[in-house]
């Protein structure tokens, strides 16, 4: 079943968390000489151009993005969000290989799985002319599991839409997967929180298999805006990230805070927390 387009999301409160994370850790993954890989294994379409009417159908991003100020957006993600949009204001969201690709060296890579006819479509359009990008038209999760190895440096987005009950699952045997193949590798994961229907409390029970895993330094960040943002079937998001790169323990916490604070997120709406600690 393929009826999901992000575009109807891109750039909501939920992308702002995931895209601002995944821009540090391949900033920070970056920061090692040896080269990187990077894997989605849910990549959509690159970029979502505000100009598309896709785009504009769900436009959540007026609740997510479009709260922020683009000039003073911090970090990694605030320099994705401005070298696509050179005249200062938001023009193009990037979607999640368009912040990891800043992050990119030369001789680095970045593989994106994408199974969707039009997303692909636009997918390829998008990676056009890059040499670090690489699409790859087939099944994420057993393409990512296949290509990961260890010695080799690799990062890997986990980014489903959880159009299916067992993707839930899926997420974490996949990450199993990758961390029996490469112990290093760091596994960055998205999860939608729900209140009602077949996904609510399904995101508890991903945290709690993945924290069972054991994996040290794995970082868990959550935001709940619970009923605030009318018409959305989220009611917030969670990120689990094992192996984060060294240092960012110290530095997310802030980093996101002031994110959250754009989008008027109190305190206690959000929480930072190592699950399992760096060994
Ligand atoms: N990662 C993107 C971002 O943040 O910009 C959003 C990805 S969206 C949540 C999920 C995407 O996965 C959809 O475009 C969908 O077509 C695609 N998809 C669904 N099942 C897939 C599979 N098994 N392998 C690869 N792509 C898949």
């Amino acid at each position: 079943m393929l009826s999901y387009q992000h575009a109807y999301h891109a750039g909501n409160p939920a992308d702002v968390l995931k895209h601002a994370l995944w821009a540090e850790i391949t900033q920070a993954l970056a920061e090692k000489p040896k080269a990187l890989n990077l894997y989605e294994t849910h990549a959509g379409r690159g970029v979502y151009p505000l100009d598309e009417p896709t785009t504009q159908r769900g436009a959540e991003w007026e609740y997510g993005l479009g709260q922020l100020k683009l000039a003073t957006l911090a970090g990694a993600y605030g320099q994705a969000v401005r070298a696509l949009n050179p005249k200062g204001r938001l023009d193009v969201i990037p979607g999640s290989p368009a912040v990891a690709l800043a992050a990119l060296r030369a001789n680095d890579h970045l593989h994106l799985c994408e199974l969707h006819p039009t997303e692909r479509a636009k997918l390829h359009s998008w990676a056009r002319g890059k040499d670090t990008v690489h699409c790859h038209d087939v099944d994420g999760w057993i393409q990512v599991a296949a290509l990961v190895k260890a010695g080799q440096r690799d990062g890997v987005l986990i980014d489903p839409s959880y159009e299916l009950a067992e993707e839930y699952t899926a997420v974490v045997q996949t990450t199993q997967k990758i961390i029996a193949k490469n112990p290093a590798a760091c596994v960055v994961v998205w999860l939608p929180i729900l209140a009602t229907g077949k996904g609510k409390g399904q995101h508890q029970k991903v945290i709690d298999a993945l924290k069972a895993m054991n994996t040290q330094a794995t970082f868990l960040a959550q935001w709940r805006w619970g009923e605030r943002f009318a018409g959305f079937a989220l009611q917030g998001t969670a990120m689990v990230v094992l192996n984060l790169p060294y240092g960012l323990e110290k530095t997310l916490s802030p980093l996101l805070e002031g994110y959250a604070a754009g989008l008027k997120l109190t305190r206690p709406a959000q929480t930072y927390t190592m699950i399992v600690p760096r060994k």
